[in-house]
């Protein structure tokens, strides 16, 4: 064991994402935020077969489907290197839905989950939905069975890759049967008649992912398509929530590191008034503050994974997982922020790297269940259980 309690095998693998990112992804970045998100075809395909041959592609996946059957604090050293590249650059370390095989009927599994391990085809989720945001209950997308099919309807907003995706896991109510009313997702196939791509709005960050407005008029597909049982849809949403918080609180952490250090050799270089900056007291502070929020960021997210990895109960992990994406989103946007004012204009500019995360990183306190939703999370968690359960 070494720094942090790493094992050799987790120092490796840190190391392997570490330099996938620096020498391949990040220099592609400033090209990438001025052609819209996009890079030549040719260097997105070699970073997916990179990522691919680094054995970091569907890290998540169990070994037996082709996946890496990484522990979860190797996938978080993993996510926390991709947390240091922006633009999306790092989506090419693609993590499939783990929960998936556990519940996916073998035709399931040849159809969707095996072809998006192996990075041939891929997935998008639409859940949310114009009235239905932080409150996912409120969907009013609906499925109603007929004979050996079930019919789709509703409108999706916020589809993340659908611009990319083949696929898209689309989550409704059900309407008439024995449970009416209860959730229940399904895999759709994109190209299925009555599925209507109504808008591609623009966001904050620069991405070549849309996400997009999309409608689903008496959509048509096989009962096979069904996920699990009917009434099953929001426990695999909640297990996918789960996952993302953990995943996002690793990002963020190798985003502020990132950021730290882009900074400080800033700091040091950029002389004022006949000083580096970094000899001004307010300069320093603001790093000193960056790195306290790093450290406490990275040992709550290492430690999550840890108790994940040690089966620690489901309900403590669904409270962890808030905590941790709740306090290493809000401490980015406090690190991206100073970050940006270190660098004074130069913090201001497109090509800096401090400006990128400023705006990429305002996502994480929404994504996933926004800073209010986690609070509400741990708050009702804390009520049931009490402090020395949670923490
Ligand atoms: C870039 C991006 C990508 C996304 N990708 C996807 C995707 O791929 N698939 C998908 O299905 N969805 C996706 N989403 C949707 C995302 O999950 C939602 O935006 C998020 O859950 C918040 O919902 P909302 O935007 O409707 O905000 P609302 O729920 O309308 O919330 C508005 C404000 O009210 C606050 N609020 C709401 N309820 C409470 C409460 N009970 N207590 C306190 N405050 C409250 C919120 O915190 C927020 O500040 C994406 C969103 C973005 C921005």
């Amino acid at each position: 064991m070494t720094a942090l309690g790493l094992s050799a095998e987790d120092l490796e693998i840190q190391e392997r994402a570490r330099r996938f990112v620096d020498d391949e992804l990040i220099p592609w970045e400033v090209h990438a935020e001025e052609h819209d998100g996009r890079i030549p075809e040719d260097e997105r395909a070699k970073h997916q077969q990179l990522a691919k041959d680094l054995g970091l592609f569907a890290m998540n996946m169990p070994k037996d489907l082709g996946g890496g059957g990484f522990t979860m604090l190797q996938q978080v050293l993993v996510s926390e290197q991709i947390g240091r590249v922006t633009n999306a650059l790092g989506w090419c370390v693609h993590t499939p839905p783990a929960w998936a095989p556990a519940v996916c009927t073998d035709e399931q599994l040849e159809r969707w989950i095996l072809p998006a391990v192996r990075g041939e085809r891929h997935e998008c989720y639409a859940i949310t939905e114009e009235g239905a945001g932080s409150d996912v209950d409120a969907i009013e997308s609906t499925a109603r069975r007929d004979g050996d099919e079930y019919v789709l309807n509703g409108t999706k907003m916020h589809v993340t890759s659908y611009n990319t995706a083949d696929w898209i896991f689309f989550q409704a109510k059900l309407a008439g049967g024995e449970h009416e009313g209860e959730h229940a997702l399904f895999f759709v196939d994109k190209e299925a008649p009555g599925i209507r791509l109504l808008r591609e709005p623009r966001y904050t960050h620069t991405y070549p992912d849309t996400h997009a407005l999309v409608a689903f008029e008496d959509v048509r597909v096989p009962a096979g398509n069904l996920v699990g049982e009917e009434g099953d849809g929001m426990s695999f949403t909640h297990e996918w929530f789960r996952y993302e918080r953990l995943m996002i609180a690793a990002r963020c952490c190798g985003a502020m590191e990132r950021l730290i250090e882009e900074a400080t050799a800033f700091a040091k270089e950029r002389v004022q008034f006949g000083r580096p900056i970094v000899e001004f007291q307010a300069i320093g502070h603001m790093l000193a503050d960056s790195l306290t929020d790093l450290w406490a960021s990275r040992l709550m997210t290492y430690e999550l994974a840890r108790g994940i990895d040690a089966g620690i109960d489901v309900k403590v992990q669904h409270a962890q997982c808030s905590i941790a994406k709740l306090y290493a989103s809000e401490a980015a946007g406090r690190v991206a922020d100073r970050a940006v004012q270190i660098f004074g204009g130069r913090g201001y500019m497109r090509e800096n790297v401090a400006e990128r995360f400023y705006r990429e990183l305002r996502v994480d306190r929404i994504w996933e269940g926004t800073s209010e939703i986690q609070r509400n999370i741990v708050a009702s968690q804390l009520a049931k259980r009490g402090v020395r359960d949670l923490v």
